[in-house]
């Protein structure tokens, strides 16, 4: 199994029921030996439209977060907790995110086998087994789109994120 196997699976995936309002399921992007992953709770209306993750406002301030750390986003591989996008932008169901987590999460974090895993967000660290961050740098900060909002957040994810330029 590889990332692009994967993510022909994903894209016409029709596990739970998000399938049925999505517009592009959206596996996630970057390169199969990437040492950092960034994990984000789910698709919003750019990605949706793009089938890329991370293209909207939350995007650019992910961005901005990885240029100040002197990390180029190219080499990050950066992917959801569920990879369509949940009507109105909820919250996934625990169904939702198990499923998908179980179905393609899983494979991509054992296939890419990164050495830093930024967990973004209450969903991303709430879903993914412990026995896959185990002998992994872990980050858990807030979700970007946390952060574009409220400038406490953000000062707290440019202090998160500064652990990457020591790993
Ligand atoms: N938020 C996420 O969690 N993922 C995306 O791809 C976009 C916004």
């Amino acid at each position: 199994m590889n990332l692009k196997t994967l993510a022909k699976q994903i894209r016409k995936c029709r596990k739970c029921s998000l399938y049925k309002k999505r517009g592009d399921a959206v596996p996630g992007e970057g390169p199969e030996n990437a040492k950092i992953m960034l994990i984000g709770q789910a698709p919003g209306k750019q990605e949706d439209l793009t089938g890329k993750p991370f293209m909207g406002r939350a995007g650019e301030f992910l961005n901005e977060l990885l240029k100040k750390n002197r990390t180029d986003r190219k080499k990050c591989f950066i992917t959801s907790v569920v990879k369509c996008r949940p009507p109105k932008n909820r919250a996934p169901k625990p169904v939702e995110a198990k499923t998908c987590v179980h179905e393609y999460l899983i494979k991509q974090i054992q296939i890419i086998n990164p050495k830093t895993v930024v967990l973004m967000g209450k969903t991303a660290q709430k879903y993914i087994p412990e026995k896959l961050l185990e002998n992994r740098n872990i980050i858990k900060t807030f979700h970007p789109a946390a952060g574009m909002r409220f400038p406490k957040i953000k000062h707290v994810m440019f202090l998160d994120f500064k652990k990457l330029k020591k790993k």
